[in-house]
């Protein structure tokens, strides 16, 4: 009954594959109204549509998360659409690969303006919002990257990106907790998804496929109930937390 969203509006960045896929799935059929937003709106209104067949409400749209005035645009749909925002699943991240000496500026800056400059955006927008409202759920999208080094890494700007998702969960989560909005992070370990399979990211595949005592990589569906928990009532003493999910590799 804690765990049921029935009545909550919801969005999903990033929401067109992958993991924002399958949260956004957990969070409509938990009770939510779910915006799917990614950068390709096709994804978007594709995944918005399967929710509607499932009898979900939801909305698809685009937005570039590390735009300003798409974030901007985003949360003015909903509030139109809705009246209002109660769970924010900042979702959306990029992985791009190279050896750290060679990382170039612009590979540094575009990990950086998706996965945090984003993330700060997201959070600001959503976040006035839930302050107002003196209620709200932020759940981040880290990755067990902000606590261990994966190995053989070659992700310099993704791991330095993702510690800052945490920190700035902390930071939001104790600054905003008094006034009713709870801000944690989920931090999946590797997650079969489009993301992962990848030309850059598919020869790492193999490797880290040792080092999981789960002995398998990881399916969205793994991570769905713990959206559903941090976005839930069940959580609500619950804030800054960094929920690790990652059948055990950061412990090897
Ligand atoms: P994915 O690449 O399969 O899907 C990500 C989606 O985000 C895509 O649909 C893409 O279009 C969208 N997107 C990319 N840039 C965007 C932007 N600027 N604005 C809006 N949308 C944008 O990735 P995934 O594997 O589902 O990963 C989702 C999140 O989980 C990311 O933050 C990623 O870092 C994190 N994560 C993934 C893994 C993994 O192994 N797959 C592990 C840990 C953390």
């Amino acid at each position: 009954e804690r765990l049921r969203l029935d009545g909550r509006v919801a969005y999903v960045t990033g929401g067109g594959q992958g993991i924002g896929r399958a949260f956004a799935h957990a969070l409509g059929e938990a009770g939510a109204k779910v915006a799917v937003v990614d950068l390709v709106l096709a994804r978007a209104e594709a995944v918005a549509c399967e929710l509607s067949l499932k009898g979900i409400k939801s909305l698809g749209l685009a937005a570039d998360v590390s735009k300003p005035e798409d974030v901007q645009r985003m949360v003015d749909a909903i509030v139109a659409r809705w009246g209002t925002i109660h769970i924010a699943c900042n979702n959306a991240g990029i992985n791009l690969n190279s050896a750290s000496e060679e990382t170039s500026l612009e590979e540094w800056d575009k990990t950086f303006n998706v996965n945090l400059r984003g993330l700060f955006l997201c959070c600001q927008a959503a976040g006035r919002i839930m302050l107002n409202q003196g209620y709200g759920k932020i759940i981040n999208t880290a990755s067990m990257a902000s606590l261990i080094v994966p190995h053989p890494q070659k992700q310099l700007a993704y791991n330095a990106s993702k510690a800052g998702v945490v920190k700035l969960t902390q930071t939001l989560g104790t600054e905003w907790i008094d006034r009713g909005v709870k801000v944690n992070c989920i931090s999946p370990g590797i997650v079969d998804t489009p993301l992962i399979r990848s030309r850059e990211l598919r020869p790492l595949v193999r490797h880290w496929l040792a080092d999981i005592p789960a002995g398998r990589l990881a399916q969205p569906t793994d991570l769905q109930a713990a959206v559903v928990y941090l976005a839930s009532e069940a959580s609500d003493y619950m804030t800054g937390h960094n929920l690790v999910i990652e059948g055990g590799q950061s412990l090897w």
